[in-house]
């Protein structure tokens, strides 16, 4: 059997195309969670099939004791697409944060002398399951049981640009934030906010780390989420939607930090496989081309606000909001019935905390698909009543 760590769904998956995802009994549901901003392409995108079938004819693993082309191949890409200057290749979100938060621990050592750095971030994120992205993350349900707890972590309240000034000291190495966050409830930092903390985190010499494990590869409306609030971050990290379902990470850094992680410094033994990067370099081929970003934008604005137009009104709704194609309803009430009478009306959404309703369409997503996800989701609110008001 398996853990029991998983909160499931009853429905027993077994074939995805496109927007759609079937059971075993052959029922067949709108996917508006993409694996969660996994599969941005949708689920068995034709292009990264063909890129993966292929890859499994000639190679499939062979360490990173050797070069492998198709490695050097997928970083060009990125540090061309991102304007960072190097790759360390990795399996998912949490192990590109662990990646990143080494390499801050690193630099701050290495180049500025700081012998117990620590790192910034804020109320809400989520940056991983593992130890030190765990205590990195500002929530307090994913750390529960788990102490004794790395240290080095200080979490700030979402958005206080003061409090980040009050907690930086000599021995801040980075700051650490998703530009909207993801799990925490679909939460866009204000863009004054985040370029006033990329400046004072440039005059300061910190690094502005951006976790884009959710918000990257083309959700947003831009390849990264950073290009849509025009700041330029030190370090970013990626996973989710880079293998279009085939697991890989990335951690991306600017070029002063390169030689930081030098030989012996830091290593994944899949890291960066062969087949992951035959899936990456499709994925990234497909998510940089302007209709599918400009698609994502159009399908973005028309959700949210059809969704505003059908549901402002309603007392339980609290706020729609989001960025591109990742979109939140929050709700002055539990949102677990709302995403329960979708899915009985045939439509896939998230919980993002209690109270949101998380909306992750797949990038491809059509005009009648997002006006089908509106009326359902508008009929799933209403479902709710307004008793008690
Ligand atoms: C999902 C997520 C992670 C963790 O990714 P895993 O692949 O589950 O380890 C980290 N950061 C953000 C913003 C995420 O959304």
């Amino acid at each position: 059997m398996l853990f029991p760590t998983y909160q499931r769904y009853d429905i027993r998956v077994a074939k995805g195309e496109g927007v759609w995802l079937w059971d075993e009994a052959g029922n067949r549901w709108l996917d508006f969670t993409s694996g969660l901003a996994v599969c941005n392409l949708g689920h068995c995108h034709p292009r990264v099939k063909e890129a993966v079938q292929k890859q499994l004819e000639t190679l499939w693993h062979a360490s990173n004791l050797f070069h492998i082309p198709l490695q050097e191949e997928v970083a060009g890409i990125l540090t061309e697409l991102s304007g960072l200057g190097a790759v360390f290749f990795c399996n998912s979100g949490a192990e590109a944060n662990e990646a990143a938060i080494k390499l801050a621990r690193k630099a701050a050592r290495e180049l500025r002398g700081i012998e117990r750095p620590h790192i910034i971030t804020f109320q809400g994120s989520f940056h991983g399951r593992t130890l030190a992205t765990l205590t990195a993350t500002g929530q307090e349900k994913v750390k529960k049981g788990f102490a004794p707890l790395p240290e080095g972590f200080v979490t700030v309240p979402y958005g206080d640009l003061e409090a980040v000034k009050q907690a930086i000291d000599g021995n801040t190495a980075a700051v650490m934030l998703e530009l909207v966050q993801g799990e925490g409830g679909v939460r866009p930092f204000d863009p004054s906010f985040v370029e006033d903390l990329s400046l004072f985190c440039r005059e300061r010499g910190i690094l502005f780390m951006v976790d884009e494990v959710q918000t990257g590869m083309g959700r947003t409306g831009a390849v990264f989420a950073f290009e849509r609030y025009g700041v330029t971050p030190d370090v970013v990290t990626l996973a989710k939607g880079l293998g279009n379902g085939i697991p890989v990470g990335a951690m991306m850094a600017k070029p002063e930090l390169v030689p930081v992680f030098g030989p012996g410094s830091h290593a994944s033994t899949f890291g960066g496989n062969p087949v992951a990067m035959a899936a990456a370099k499709a994925v990234l081929q497909e998510v940089r081309r302007p209709e599918l970003l400009g698609n994502v934008r159009k399908q973005g604005e028309r959700l949210l606000d059809f969704l505003r137009e059908k549901l402002k009104d309603h007392p339980k709704v609290k706020e729609i909001r989001g960025l591109g194609l990742l979109v939140g309803i929050e709700l002055t009430e539990e949102a677990a019935p709302v995403i329960q009478s979708a899915r009985e009306r045939g439509l896939l959404v998230l919980p993002a905390g209690p109270r949101v309703v998380r909306i992750l369409p797949p990038l491809i997503v059509t005009e009648e698909q997002i006006d089908r996800a509106v009326e359902i989701l508008a009929d799933s609110v209403a479902a709710l009543g307004v008793a008690g008001q």
